[in-house]
């Protein structure tokens, strides 16, 4: 306690005597209000002591100093601020009571795409005319926030934003100021959602054709054809020509499925590529044999290739089969190695057919899951439409590609892209 407040106190005393021997009721009022003050003054003085007890720097150098300290702390602090906004994939922008940009990020700049060089002073109904936009931002500033709004940019690279705007509220809780929204790039996600949609319709459909044929003909083997012996072994053998085409469209799935979650271990080691397109050939013998199709392995003994032996074969027979199934009668169908150089492209695996051919509008989607050129002509054929995919997946798993080229009426050529021992 400071001598001054010693003195203070005694002459509170002083008056509180005073007011005990003054008769009238007034001036005893006055005095006691006098004390009260200085009770309060002196209650004040004391509370600031306690709540800033650090001592002022005592010279103007130590003054200077923490000034200079505060001020750089504030200055890194802007920094940080401006890098984190700055390094954001997210959007974001401040707007005033008036709909005004008063701040944002670069991500936002890339958003909107000003005619005018910067966001900062624009109107939002300047920058966009969308009207989930402009309605969120309205609706923060009259204190609603906002989440959830699915925002699409137009033109050839749609971007899709999912944008959620809080109100900034005004100095002591008043009203709303001003609005902060924050665009997050959804794109991705969306596109995969919708794959997955697309996979789960197709996989229903694929698996209900035929589960649809066999309920039919059961139905029809209960309803009296059962005790026709011709007619029951017919219906059975297409029952079961259907269930073996469910089975093998499940297991196409699993394995596709499997290879796509990374479940599958490509161990690669350098592979003597004749004997597996022997091996491959001799398990499509039937097939060959049926469609009368002329098998030239033109690949050099000596070649070899980086690879899973496992997974290889499984790519060369889907590229082979296809490639006797959409042949021509007696066509050809050639296998062929094309080594590749040091750097740059890898070793290439062809596999060339005499077919029909495919017509370019189709080439970039054909290795998408269920993609097919002719659905009905394809499925009678007793393919899953899997048989690309699975090939495409497994190339990448080494590394590698699966492209095409083909002409119309002349054929067809698929490559297997390997990179060279690493
Ligand atoms: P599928 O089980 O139908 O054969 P794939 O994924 O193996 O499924 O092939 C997808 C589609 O690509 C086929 O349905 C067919 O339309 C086309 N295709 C594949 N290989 C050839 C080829 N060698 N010649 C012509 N079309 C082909």
């Amino acid at each position: 306690m400071s001598r001054r407040d010693t003195y203070l106190l005694v002459l509170s005393a002083v008056f509180i005597a005073l007011v005990m021997f003054i008769s009238s009721l007034t001036a005893r009022a006055a005095v006691a209000i006098v004390i009260l003050l200085f009770a309060a003054v002196f209650l004040f003085r004391l509370l600031s002591t306690k709540i800033s007890p650090a001592p002022s720097p005592a010279t103007g150098a130590e003054r200077a100093r923490a000034e200079e300290e505060t001020t750089a702390n504030i200055f890194a602090l802007g920094k940080l601020f401006e890098a984190t906004m700055g390094g954001m994939r997210e959007g974001l922008l401040v707007v005033d009571q008036d709909m005004r940009v008063v701040a944002s990020n670069k991500a936002a700049y890339g958003l909107f795409n000003p005619s005018r060089g910067k966001l900062e002073a624009q109107r939002l109904t300047e920058l966009t005319r969308n009207p989930a936009i402009y309605s969120a931002f309205l609706d923060a500033i009259n204190g609603m926030e906002r989440s959830g709004v699915k925002v699409e940019t137009h033109g050839p690279d749609k971007v899709i934003f999912d944008l959620r705007v809080v109100p900034l509220p005004g100095a002591n809780g008043k009203a709303a100021q001003g609005a902060l929204g924050v665009f997050i790039d959804i794109t991705r996600i969306e596109r995969l959602e919708h794959v997955r949609q697309e996979f789960l319709s197709n996989v229903s459909h694929e698996l209900r054709t035929p589960l649809t044929a066999i309920l039919a003909f059961v139905e029809t083997l209960e309803a009296g054809a059962i005790d026709d012996a011709e007619s029951a072994h017919r219906f059975l053998s297409i029952i079961r020509k259907n269930a073996n085409r469910m089975d093998e469209l499940i297991g196409d799935i699993l394995e596709l499925s499997a290879i796509e979650a990374g479940n599958v271990a490509v161990r690669t080691e350098l592979v003597e590529l004749k004997p597996v397109v022997t091996d491959v050939v001799a398990s499509l013998a039937k097939k060959i044999e049926a469609k009368g199709v002329t098998i030239v392995n033109a690949i050099d003994s000596k070649a070899k290739v980086f690879a899973d032996a496992r997974r290889l074969e499984q790519m060369l027979t889907n590229l082979v089969e296809n490639a006797i199934k959409f042949n021509r009668d007696n066509g050809e169908v050639t296998i062929r190695f094309e080594p590749g150089g040091g750097v740059g492209p890898g070793d290439r695996i062809e596999v060339e057919d005499t077919g029909e051919g495919i017509p370019s509008q189709h080439l970039e989607r054909l290795f998408e899951r269920f993609y097919r050129v002719d659905r009905a002509r394809s499925r009678e054929m007793g393919g899953t439409g899997l048989g690309l995919a699975i090939v495409k997946h497994l190339a990448r798993a080494h590394g590698g590609e699966v492209t095409v080229a083909s002409e119309v009426g002349n054929g067809s050529v698929f490559t297997i892209e390997l990179p060279r021992e690493r």
